[in-house]
């Protein structure tokens, strides 16, 4: 099915009347839950790095200080151990909510602590944004889509997810806290923003987190043969961190709600991206058979025209320029493990 969400496409326009983002603007105090997390981390770096406050809002379960303790000692930046699951009274303008274990070894670790994440606290930030007037956006995700029917993947497709699966604390999780995000725009006239984001890689991912790009990257660095998940031959999409965060920045600054996919369209097969990686980090790099998931996606492909045409935004970044980006902090971080062992 598909359906014309135009309604919610329409241009908003803020209560307090902010003054876009450039020379002059006033400096703004911005949430980001889940920030000391691979993504947030990186969009942290942006928003300090512009001038604002950020005071970033995260429980550690998949997060590390590491990634954000180079900012500690900036007076603009503010670190809470807090659980979003429970309430939280700031004072903000912004509130980026990322918090959320995103690769499926993490969320399905605890899958009701995952379901609990994405919907009472989604619920938990909207009821923050809502007492104090903030603009709120949701990072959701092309897990919505599920294992899809239609390909490449627009917004105005509803999707193909098992509701009963595995994968449901966080797809059905996030589907729920999109609903949620409009909920409180219609009812309560929250200014609300839904970015449904594709596979992700750069530095400062998880080294043990089972996606496949930090799986692969890590295999090859320490010399042991890439894991491909059944036949290699299901498809992904992976885009690179500062492509994402610019993508993100230009959805909370712009005039529209979305849902926005931002992904990097370029489509690769398990075993053509095992293919970049052995080209990238050793030649001699080879390659293990192992069984696939449950209900794994089949192919995953966001087709970005709404963000090109109303966010004036696009990826840079190839897979094969990404790459090598992320290799020396994963070789760096290796290295540094294996040191602690005594190696
Ligand atoms: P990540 O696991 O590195 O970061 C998530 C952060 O949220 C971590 O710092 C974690 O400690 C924190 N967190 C988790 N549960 C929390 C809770 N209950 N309270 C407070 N903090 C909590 O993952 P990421 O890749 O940086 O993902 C960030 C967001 O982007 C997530 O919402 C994820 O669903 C979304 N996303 C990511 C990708 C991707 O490929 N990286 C793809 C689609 C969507
Ligand atoms: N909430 C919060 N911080 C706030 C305001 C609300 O954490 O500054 C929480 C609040 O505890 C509640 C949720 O957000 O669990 C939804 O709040 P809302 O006011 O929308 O609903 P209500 O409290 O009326 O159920
Ligand atoms: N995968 C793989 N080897 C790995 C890890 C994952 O072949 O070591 C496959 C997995 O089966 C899936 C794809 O890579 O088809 C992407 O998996 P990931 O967990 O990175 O992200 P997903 O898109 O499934 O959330």
């Amino acid at each position: 099915h598909t359906q014309d969400s135009s309604d919610s496409n329409r241009p908003v326009h803020g209560k307090v009347g902010r003054v876009p983002v450039g020379i002059g603007r006033r400096r703004m105090r911005i949430v980001v839950t889940g920030g000391a997390g691979f993504v947030g981390s990186h969009l942290v770096d942006k928003l300090i790095g512009r001038g604002d406050e950020v005071i970033v809002i995260d429980n550690f379960f998949t997060g590390r200080k590491e990634n954000v303790v180079h900012l500690f000692g900036n007076p603009r930046f503010e670190l809470i151990r807090h659980d979003v699951v429970e309430p939280i009274l700031l004072e903000v303008d912004q509130i980026y909510h990322l918090a959320c274990p995103a690769s499926p070894v993490h969320y399905k670790y605890n899958p009701v602590k995952t379901i609990k994440t994405n919907v009472m606290g989604t619920l938990n930030m909207l009821g923050l944004a809502k007492r104090v007037g903030a603009r709120f956006l949701l990072t959701s995700t092309s897990e919505v889509y599920g294992d899809p029917l239609q390909h490449p993947q627009k917004e105005t497709y509803w999707g193909n997810v098992n509701p009963i699966g595995e994968r449901s604390c966080y797809d059905e999780g996030k589907r729920t806290a999109e609903t949620l995000t409009m909920d409180y725009h219609r009812g309560a006239g929250v200014e609300v923003r839904i970015a449904r984001i594709f596979n992700t890689y750069g530095p400062r991912m998880c080294l043990d987190d089972g996606r496949v790009v930090s799986n692969f990257v890590a295999q090859a660095i320490r010399k042991q043969p890439m894991t491909v998940y059944g036949d290699g031959k299901q498809t992904r999409s992976f885009q690179y961190v500062s492509d994402l965060v610019d993508g993100l920045v230009a959805l909370m600054e712009g005039e529209r709600i979305g849902p926005f996919n931002l992904g990097n369209p370029g489509e690769f097969t398990m075993l053509e991206l095992a293919e970049v990686v052995k080209e990238t980090i050793d030649p001699s790099a080879t390659i293990e058979y192992k069984p696939n998931t449950a209900d794994d996606p089949h192919m995953r492909k966001p087709d970005i025209s709404k963000a090109k045409e109303l966010l004036n935004w696009e990826p840079k970044v190839s897979l094969r320029e990404g790459l090598p980006l992320m290799v020396s902090d994963f070789r760096n971080r290796i290295l540094n493990e294996d040191e602690g062992k005594g190696a």
